[in-house]
């Protein structure tokens, strides 16, 4: 089921200041995807999945989820969440300590008073969905992080939403669980063909889970796109810079030909694959991306996009060494093979692929 978000504004009193939580946020939540609103701290994420829900009535704009408009300033329409048929999953997992996991499941059809033969069928149909059946008796308490988890996204289940709602869900768990349950959830949402929307602050979890990502800053969302058109084709500095590392290298557009764009940068001449539609002399920033540093073993090779640099630092982290080259007054961050053999203090040649070079717009 889509849903649609026109012209939302939402502002917030406090001590007598305005705070614009929602700054005219126009969206389409596509059906049955994975949708996530990501974001730093403050910038509106769960404000706006609380309007969605109907827990905040927006200040201006409409609200409508598949044929049906749940919330228009204009028209004097508020729908309540009860009646959204929208599913929740919350950050504290929200689930009844007192209650054993049967009952923790069913509440939500108790509640509409469905026949107990029906809340039997349906609970052990979400149960077996999230892989706890026989799990019914057992005590909420004496369950994991993980599994307590799982209870509240069956009991989100249970009434078989239209969509269902995630505020950070996963980041009570360790990191380990974290990860485990992520793939999980997004085998559960893809496999059930439901409309999912997500908010997160963690850029991992919304590449790794998310069919689409909209960044939020200030109220606003800044981009919309693929994780992968998130990730590597942002032309926005605070996109690039809040996914994921990045350097970022000050210098002017010198030449735009066919095979891509030549930027006089701060380190010399960078070639970028991309054509942009900016005259010689504007101002831009190269965005290159640690892991698409590469370390050259002849340290006098020249060539396109060749630098010589001195290692600054290196760290080992299992998996890769992480480290600083610093080329003439610039500093650039690289993330290299483990087996590379470098060393703090070397001189040595780098290289970047034009096609791993975005041009930011300042
Ligand atoms: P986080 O990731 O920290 O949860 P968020 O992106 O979800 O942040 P919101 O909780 O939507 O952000 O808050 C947006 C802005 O509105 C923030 O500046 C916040 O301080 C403010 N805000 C949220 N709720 C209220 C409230 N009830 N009263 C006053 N200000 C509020």
């Amino acid at each position: 089921m889509e849903i649609r978000v026109r012209n939302v504004s939402k502002n917030y009193y406090s001590d007598g200041k305005k705070i614009e939580a929602l700054a005219d946020v126009d969206l389409t939540i596509p059906s049955n995807r994975i949708f996530t609103l990501l974001g730093p701290s403050g910038c509106g994420k769960t404000t706006l999945l609380r309007c969605i829900v109907g827990l905040e009535s927006p200040d201006t704009g409409e609200i409508a989820i598949g044929d049906e408009v749940v919330f228009s300033a204009e028209r004097g329409i508020f729908v309540p969440p009860d009646r959204r048929g929208l599913g929740m999953v919350f950050q504290t997992y929200a689930i009844w300590p007192h209650m054993n996991v049967f009952d923790n499941v069913a509440y939500p059809l108790q509640a509409r008073n469905e026949s107990t033969e029906e809340t039997v069928r349906k609970v052990a149909k979400a149960l077996h969905f999230v892989q706890l059946d026989g799990f019914e008796k057992r005590p909420a308490t004496k369950l994991s992080g993980g599994q307590q988890q799982r209870v509240a996204l069956a009991r989100a289940l249970v009434a078989e939403p239209k969509v269902i709602l995630f505020d950070e869900p996963l980041s009570n768990l360790d990191a380990k669980l974290r990860e485990e349950t992520r793939k999980e959830l997004r085998r559960f949402l893809t496999e059930l063909k439901i409309t999912a929307v997500y908010v997160t602050h963690d850029q991992i979890e919304a590449l790794a889970l998310s069919n689409t990502i909209a960044v939020m800053r200030n109220g606003r969302i800044v981009e919309m796109g693929t994780p992968r058109e998130i990730y590597f084709d942002s032309d926005r500095q605070f996109v690039a810079d809040f996914i994921g590392h990045a350097n970022f290298i000050p210098g002017k557009v010198a030449v735009v030909g066919e095979s891509g764009t030549r930027i006089d940068s701060a380190i010399g001449p960078i070639a970028c694959a991309k054509k942009i539609g900016a005259a010689p002399g504007t101002a831009v920033t190269v965005c290159i991306r640690p892991e698409f540093i590469r370390v050259l073993k002849e340290s006098r090779r020249d060539g396109e996009n060749v630098f010589r640099g001195k290692v600054e630092s290196l760290v080992f982290v299992g998996d890769a060494y992480e480290g600083e080259i610093r080329v003439g007054e610039t500093l650039l961050i690289f993330r290299i093979e483990p087996t590379t053999a470098v060393r703090e203090g070397e001189e040595i040649a780098l290289h970047f692929d034009p096609l791993h070079c975005s041009i930011l717009m300042n």
